[in-house]
């Protein structure tokens, strides 16, 4: 690192100039800092009951939620969990929380109970906002209240457990947004407050706003904190700004189909959506030919996409029976996109610019996205992400010398500016091992820059493996694995895949004597884990290949994977 210190820097900018960021605004009163221009224009879009919300309403719904929050007994500082599908009610619940001063920590709702508890407990929730189908794997532990609760690793085939962890839980309250069983509250509890109960709250910019949970580059998951500043700036780099980089505007219907529980979604398009007064069109979930009939009725114009979504639709025989023509712009991100992709996109929706967007939770999420859409698009490199996000610094580095690396030299992506996150929750050496003193966050990804301002993905350093955009953390399973006592040792990575990009795939070594079998250790884990964590295949190997410090030697079991 200090021969890096006295080495030339090289500091990778966008090709865009700088803009003004109000990042002295907190999160809601940016989001809404234009609304009287778009006051009576839709604003949400409910794709399974065809209700439509103004801007107006969805404001005002907003601030009531947040005096129905205070009323319930959540305070400034304090945590809210979102367990919820894609729903009006998330986009309210989110906005209010913000208003309240509050930080909302996300979640997937098909995560088990004990996933789910883990997380309500390291965020210190006090209010869990879910759905009726979901209420009661919360209640179990959320009326657990003044108590411990232990999250256990269970053996199903020594019926025993074979490890827990302790986790306190301080009175937390249920809010069901449909039918609310009994000792839960009502969403309309919140939602029909009187906004002029709302206490006046002072929020600083470096107030955290949201709580999503991510892997990074190595360990458990952990809470990153995005501040108002962050989340602003990050809005901003995307949508604001007098220049050719607006993707999209108030005239376009925007669909959300992808999860709002990732950052990729709530940011790109519920947050970017609500500032630049876009119809955002809600779909609770996936669902290819439902997709393409909402698309057709409501003449979208803008798809954010993962590449799973991009292969379905490349793949649909369906295509032709619907009209897609509405679609301008089909953005893709959280996971690579191959060039046999991008291509059959651009056979299957001739009307549609197709450009990536480069992004990770810690990094408020987006680095880079394609200037596809610009007024005037330059030309688009197949297999580009983009260009750095305005307002923002990025380095490639060598991972063994820390020393910066001109153009079109691989090495590992950091970025730098105030759109990434604060840090991780109560773990300070998990935030120090990711930014480092001068401020760069470092992504675990490896990529170029090259002669254009373009930045290419080649490779992934980190641990995480991406299930469909979805993350799976090694180190969770590996936990699980070793907790089981015919296992002696294991590693989980990433396999290809051409449905979900990449499957978690075990290398295991038995312990003396056991039998165990692969579809014995892939059931012992599906019990614990929601489905896309699932293990997909076992192999069974003598030792775990690893350095002398003890860490896996990740590459090289992936070379065997490849091989
Ligand atoms: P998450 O924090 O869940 O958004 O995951 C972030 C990670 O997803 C990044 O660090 C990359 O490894 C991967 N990723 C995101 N966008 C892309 C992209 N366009 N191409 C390749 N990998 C990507």
């Amino acid at each position: 690192h200090k021969k890096a210190a006295e080495a030339e820097e090289f500091v990778f900018r966008s090709k865009l100039p700088d803009i003004y960021i109000p990042t002295h605004l907190p999160l809601h009163s940016y989001c809404f800092e234009n609304v009287s221009e778009f006051l009576d224009r839709p604003c949400i879009i409910d794709g399974s009951t065809g209700k439509v919300y103004t801007y107006s309403e969805v404001e005002l719904s907003a601030r009531r939620v947040a005096a129905g929050l205070n009323k319930i007994g959540v305070e400034q500082g304090h945590v809210v969990m979102l367990l919820l599908q894609n729903s009006p009610e998330f986009v309210l619940a989110f906005l209010g929380a913000s208003y309240r001063g509050a930080m909302s920590t996300t979640a997937n709702p098909f995560c088990t109970p004990a996933e789910i508890a883990k997380q309500a407990a390291a965020s210190k929730a006090k209010l869990i906002i879910t759905q009726a189908d979901f209420a009661p794997k919360v209640k179990k532990f959320a009326d657990q209240n003044g108590k411990y609760i232990y999250i256990c690793i269970y053996c199903p085939v020594f019926n025993l457990i074979v490890s827990w962890t302790r986790n306190y839980i301080a009175g937390i309250k249920v809010v069901c947004i449909d039918t609310a069983p009994e000792g839960c509250h009502h969403f309309s509890e919140l939602a029909e407050a009187d906004e002029a109960e709302m206490p006046a709250v002072k929020i600083d910019p470096d107030h955290v706003v949201a709580l999503p949970y991510s892997s990074g580059t190595t360990g458990l998951p952990k809470g990153v904190m995005l501040t108002h500043r962050g989340l602003v700036t990050n809005v901003a780099q995307q949508v604001d700004g007098d220049n050719p980089n607006f993707y999209f505007g108030k005239d376009d219907v925007i669909v959300c189909v992808l999860p709002l529980f990732h950052i990729y979604s709530l940011n790109s398009i519920m947050l970017c959506g609500l500032r630049v007064g876009a119809a955002i069109l809600i779909m609770q979930k996936f669902e290819i030919v439902r997709l393409m009939e909402l698309v057709e009725r409501y003449k979208v114009t803008v798809a954010p996409f993962v590449p799973p979504i991009v292969l379905a639709i490349a793949k649909s025989a369906d295509v032709g029976r619907y009209d897609l023509s509405s679609i301008r712009t089909v953005m893709s991100g959280a996971a690579p996109l191959g060039e046999e992709l991008e291509e059959s996109v651009r056979v299957k929706l001739p009307n549609a610019k197709l450009g990536q967007g480069y992004g990770m939770t810690e990094a408020g999420p987006v680095m880079a996205m394609s200037l596809a859409f610009a007024k005037d698009p330059s030309e688009i490199k197949s297999g580009a992400c983009g260009t750095v996000a305005r307002n923002a610094e990025m380095k490639i580095v060598d991972p063994e010398t820390g020393a910066s690396l001109p153009r079109n030299q691989a090495g590992e992506i950091c970025i730098r500016g105030n759109q990434i996150m604060k840090g991780y929750l109560d773990d300070p050496e998990a935030t120090e091992r990711t930014i480092d003193k001068e401020g760069w966050l470092h992504t675990g990804d490896i990529g170029y820059i090259d002669g254009d301002d373009e930045l290419f993905i080649v490779d992934r350093l980190k641990e995480l493996i991406k299930y469909k955009g979805f993350q799976v953390a090694p180190a969770e399973l590996e936990a699980m694995l070793i907790a089981h006592p015919d296992i002696s040792d294991a590693a989980v990575v990433p396999m290809k895949d051409e449905a979900a990009s990449e499957v978690p795939v075990a290398f295991t070594v038995r312990s003396n004597g056991s039998n165990i079998s692969e579809d014995e250790i892939k059931q012992y884990i599906s019990k614990q884990v929601v489905f896309y964590k699932r293990i997909s295949r076992v192999f069974f190997v003598e030792t775990i290949p690893k350095n002398p410090s003890g860490k896996i030697l990740r590459k090289d079991l992936r070379a065997r994977l490849a091989a």
